[in-house]
């Protein structure tokens, strides 16, 4: 995998994005720069500065040694939509030779001086797993991101929230185009880059990452030790209807995929969130809720409800609030924490499960 990422990717202009500072000490080093270098090099980087030419503390021949073995640059933002209630704004970012990804900033303001900036990255170019509902899954994978083009995601984030005098990123979910846990090591690379003191300092409790479930690479990520945050998007209640809606549990059933959530829980005791779209007539019937409620039941959960978010050739229709608030309703009566996510960003196809490979027009 990682040497089939690297023929497909020979023009990763954001490759060092993805180092960390030890790394980059090792790369400067074998330059024949000083190795303390990289340090620099690295708080460079991660506070957006890709030009090396306005490296200032580092020598003349240092930058145009870098510059010439590594050259840098950011995606370039091909188009920029902003919702009409100002709360969520989403970029199309070109990485060359047709990669194009979707990234969604969503503006919480808590309070005068408080406010939460939340970046949804994508981790791969389209999707393979063909979940029934989702556009990202339409067109099938291109290909994974590496970790540089993940963290080059967050940077041209926070550029944004700059620009806009807004400050800075304060969380990140890996819930936009793409299964993470299906690029897993450019993945658990991009995010030690991120939580790094001397760089972004994203908190792992501020980091969610979304799967469509995969059981051993669950565990894997349990076995990272650290506190990020699982979402796992469960979408139905029993084995026949998931595996009509989401192909990977036909490979991997439910019953296999809990037993790695509660080895998440037992390790990171961490609460998973489990992601439910309401799709009407489909998955929100009260005889589904109950049976969700007893899938869940005993479990460090938190249920996320989601009515399914538009897209054309899927055919699904959202549930109606009636329908969303009783089965809400019933969840909670059972004893399952359920909260129902805020629909932010419908008007610029920003929400979950909208994001794709768009034509730039
Ligand atoms: N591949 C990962 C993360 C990206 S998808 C995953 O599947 O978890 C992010 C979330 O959006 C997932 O919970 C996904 O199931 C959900 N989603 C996909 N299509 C959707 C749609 N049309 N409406 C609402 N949610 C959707
Ligand atoms: Fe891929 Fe997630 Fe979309 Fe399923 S929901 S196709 S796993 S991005």
């Amino acid at each position: 995998m990682e040497n089939k990422l690297k023929e497909q990717n020979n023009t990763d202009f954001c490759a060092l994005l993805g180092k960390n500072a030890q790394e980059l000490r090792q790369i400067c080093q074998d330059l024949g720069m000083l190795a303390y270098k990289g340090g620099i090099l690295f708080s460079w980087l991660q506070s957006g500065e890709l030009d090396y030419r306005k490296m200032s503390n580092l020598s003349k021949a240092d930058r145009a040694l870098l510059d010439e073995r590594y050259p840098l640059r950011l995606p370039e933002i091909r188009r920029e939509q902003r919702s009409a209630d100002g709360s969520c704004a989403k970029l199309l970012l070109d990485y060359g030779e047709g990669i194009l990804v979707e990234l969604v900033i969503m503006l919480y303001q808590r309070s005068q001086s408080r406010s939460r900036h939340t970046l949804c990255i994508s981790t791969q170019a389209g999707c393979a797993m063909g979940c029934a509902f989702c556009a990202t899954g339409l067109s099938g994978l291109v290909r994974n991101l590496s970790a540089g083009e993940i963290v080059a995601q967050v940077l041209q984030g926070q550029l944004w929230l700059q620009r806009q005098g807004l400050g800075s990123v304060t969380n990140l979910v890996l819930m936009g185009m793409g299964e993470p846990l299906a690029n897993y090591a450019q993945v658990c690379q991009a995010i030690r880059v991120l939580n790094a003191e001397a760089g972004q300092n994203i908190g792992q409790r501020r980091i969610t990452v979304s799967t469509c479930g995969l059981p051993a690479r669950i565990r894997r990520f349990a076995d990272e030790g650290w506190e990020i945050n699982l979402a796992v998007s469960l979408h139905a209640p029993d084995d026949e209807l998931r595996g009509r809606l989401m192909p990977v549990n036909r490979r991997f059933p439910l019953a296999e995929l809990l037993a790695a959530c509660d080895y998440y829980t037992a390790k990171t005791h961490r609460r998973i969130s489990y992601e439910y779209a309401l799709l009407r007539g489909v998955n929100d019937s009260p005889r589904q809720a109950q049976a969700l409620a007893a899938l869940l039941a005993g479990r460090l959960a938190h249920v996320n409800l989601i009515p399914v978010n538009f897209v054309e050739e899927t055919g699904f229709w959202p549930s109606s609030d009636e329908t969303l608030n009783k089965f809400a309703a019933l969840l909670q009566r059972r004893g399952v924490e359920t909260t129902v996510r805020e629909k932010r960003g419908l008007d610029i196809d920003g929400a979950c499960g909208q994001l794709r490979r768009r034509a730039v027009k």
